[in-house]
């Protein structure tokens, strides 16, 4: 990065240039060695682009929360956000961005695999004036075939199925993000985050970079193919009711092809006297109606359920303890409120 830019004006009158959100959920055995990666990092920048990580404790059930109490201890730098139970990757980031003061937020995964030596680039675009920077993979290695055909499918079905919304292809979680976007962000409390139709709804300018996406160092992923199945059902039913749609036209279908065959079967019987017959293509009918009845059902079930969820307005996570960098608490960062 050039020393020489000079630093964007802040927003809120901290010094603070940069809060880097990291959600951690059982990753007690590679914390160690991407916090050494990404201060490693965060060292190298200008002295100008003070920073600070702020790791959200997601109900770990492993030895994480004692590693980034130590962390916590250690570094000036280090925040650390503890949930009162585990709420999901999607909620561990919302909560990061709540207590995020920075004028850019980088999110990323503490596995990794997402290397944090992007994030100079990342800010380098957001000098020029992006406010979303995402970070493209081009490659997903220690992958499964099967992984990255599904994960390509997702992609191009939410595509086609949300035109105003345009969700970036092959773009995980790993971005950065304006102040503004933050503030953007923020104001969308919905229970079903699907992240990242949030990030791209906000709209502004945006920009894809591209990356190697490296292998998990350490611990597995906690995304098993049912988890990734719901993550796509979240992801279409949170931006688009095209499956709605879909049923709607399916029903008008069946039923135009419902009309004709009955004019067949009108036909059939004043011309040839027809005696009874045609068990096979009764049952047939009944059953195919009956299947798409039951899937036109389940899914405005989906819908209604969600509906359900957003009713009842709960916070979104709870906090159990905020624990601000020293950095920022000498910086004079007001206290947050829980919410
Ligand atoms: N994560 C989290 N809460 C969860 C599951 C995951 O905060 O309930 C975090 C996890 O610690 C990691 C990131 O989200 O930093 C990505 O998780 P993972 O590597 O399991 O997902 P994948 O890379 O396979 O998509
Ligand atoms: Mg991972």
């Amino acid at each position: 990065m050039n020393a020489s830019t000079p630093a964007p004006a802040s927003a809120n009158g901290l010094p603070l240039a940069l809060s880097v959100i990291v959600p951690a959920y059982n990753e007690a055995e590679v914390l160690p060695a991407f916090h050494a990666r990404l201060s490693a990092v965060l060292d190298g920048l200008a002295p100008e682009m003070a920073a600070e990580i702020i790791y959200v404790d997601d109900g770990s059930k492993d030895d994480t929360r004692r590693v980034l109490r130590e962390l916590a201890g250690q570094s000036a730098r280090v925040a650390v956000v503890e949930l009162s139970r585990n709420f999901g990757k999607e909620m561990a980031m919302t909560a990061g961005l709540d207590h995020a003061e920075g004028d850019a937020v980088v999110i990323i995964d503490a596995d990794l695999q997402d290397p944090p030596e992007l994030i100079p680039d990342l800010i380098r675009h957001w000098r020029e004036g992006w406010d979303v920077v995402n970070a493209r993979r081009t490659q997903r290695n220690g992958e499964s075939a099967l992984k990255k055909l599904t994960a390509h499918a997702f992609y191009r079905v939410m595509r086609r199925m949300s035109r105003r919304v345009q969700i970036p292809q092959d773009v995980g979680d790993f971005r950065l993000l304006s102040r503004r976007a933050v503030l953007a962000l923020r104001r969308l409390r919905e229970q079903h985050r699907f992240m990242k139709g949030l990030f791209a709804w906000i709209g502004y300018p945006q920009i894809e970079i591209p990356y190697e996406r490296d292998a998990r160092h350490a611990g597995s992923s906690k995304w098993g193919y049912w988890k990734l199945w719901n993550f796509a059902i979240e992801g279409i039913t949170s931006f688009t009711n095209g499956p709605l749609i879909v049923a709607t036209y399916l029903g008008m279908l069946t039923a135009l092809c419902a009309f004709a065959y009955a004019l067949v079967i009108v036909w059939d019987t004043l011309v040839h006297g027809n005696p009874v017959h045609g068990y096979p293509s009764l049952m047939v009918v009944i059953l195919f109606l009956g299947g798409v009845q039951l899937m036109s059902i389940g899914i405005i079930g989906e819908y209604l359920g969600r509906m359900f969820d957003e009713s009842k307005g709960r916070p979104l996570y709870l906090v159990q303890s905020w624990r601000p960098s020293a950095a920022a608490q000498k910086a004079g960062a007001a206290e947050i409120v829980e919410k």
